[in-house]
């Protein structure tokens, strides 16, 4: 869908049909997400599935091939004026090295019509920073670096803040520091999009995801959406895994997996019900039957495994 009618202003995000073509690659496949306010956003997909083009198209750094983008109702191709209110980085931010953390925002500060010392030193406190603030930027860790990016996009007080893998190379506490500030700025009333391929870092912060798979989405919506629609598996313990199997086959399971003493199926209810009875009929016993809940990793592998 293309037309520009069902557009609405208010909405931070909104992407329709989003195509981009590197050559011969098809980087970004026909992408539509829509991100309101208050989510915290996450697009995620393993390595070259589109992320970064595609929220290169979304901040307007360059152009797309088709489709429409709307930043609460402007479009980003028109030019600095329509990112309003918008803030981000595509690339890990740069910053002068031999500068101070407080030194190099108040520069950007500058760049951007002025910023008062109160108003850099809140968002170095935001992103954990204001006891770091005098030291130099050389000194700093890949995760402060990427922090105190963050905070000079909170300089600009943003109502949309756009995010391309910022955990990507933190270490586990660098990570959960990433997680934390994410997770706050919904209620500070930013919204957040935020590309990743770490899924484990997405399942506490995210309220809703894309799942991206070779340019095309395999999955858009809540994670309880995700869990209900893909993210429960039966397993069944029993002495006699292989007859399980074929009666599972039998009664119209395709699913069956043997694993030592279980077999795990993807059935709905009713077909495990079946099963139960049919395993009953045939004198087989059932020791033990589970449902299991799916990390949002097996979810994602399951969603992108098949890629081209
Ligand atoms: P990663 O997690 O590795 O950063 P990604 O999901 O961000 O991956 P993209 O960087 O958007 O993926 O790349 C998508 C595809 O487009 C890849 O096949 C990539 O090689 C290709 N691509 C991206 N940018 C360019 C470019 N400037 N020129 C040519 N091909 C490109």
């Amino acid at each position: 869908m293309t037309s520009s009618t069902a557009l609405d202003g208010s909405t931070p995000v909104e992407v329709q049909d989003l195509r981009k073509t590197y050559g011969h690659v098809v980087a970004v496949d026909g992408v539509d997400l829509t991100v309101e306010t208050g989510d915290v956003y996450g697009y995620l997909g393993p390595n070259g599935a589109g992320k970064t083009t595609t929220l290169r198209m979304v901040l307007g750094l360059i152009r797309r091939d088709g489709g429409e983008v709307r930043l609460f109702g402007r479009d980003p191709a028109q030019g600095p004026a329509a990112l309003a209110g918008v803030a981000g980085f595509v690339e890990s931010p740069t910053f002068y090295p031999y500068l101070s953390g407080r030194e190099n925002l108040a520069l950007l500060g500058t760049l951007d019509g002025g910023a008062s010392a109160p108003w850099i030193d809140e968002c170095l406190d935001r992103v954990g920073l204001l006891d770091r603030a005098r030291d130099r930027v050389g000194g700093y860790s890949l995760g402060m670096r990427q922090r105190l990016g963050i905070a000079a996009s909170l300089m600009r007080k943003p109502a949309l803040l756009v995010l391309d893998e910022p955990a990507n190379g933190l270490d586990p506490a660098g990570i959960r520091d990433m997680r934390r500030l994410i997770s706050e700025l919904p209620e500070q009333g930013v919204t957040v999009l935020y590309s990743s391929h770490l899924l484990a870092e997405v399942e506490d912060v995210c309220n809703r995801v894309a799942i991206l798979n070779a340019g095309r989405v395999a999955f858009e919506g809540g994670l309880d959406e995700l869990r209900a629609s893909f993210g429960e598996t039966t397993r069944i313990v029993t002495p006699d895994v292989a007859r399980t199997a074929e009666i599972a086959a039998a009664i119209g399971i395709t699913t069956a997996k043997v694993e030592g003493d279980a077999v795990w199926i993807d059935a709905t209810t009713r077909r495990v019900d079946a099963l139960t009875l049919a395993l009953g009929s045939a004198g087989i016993p059932i020791r033990t039957l589970s449902h299991e809940r799916r990390s949002l990793e097996d979810l994602f592998f399951q969603l992108t495994e098949d890629a081209p």
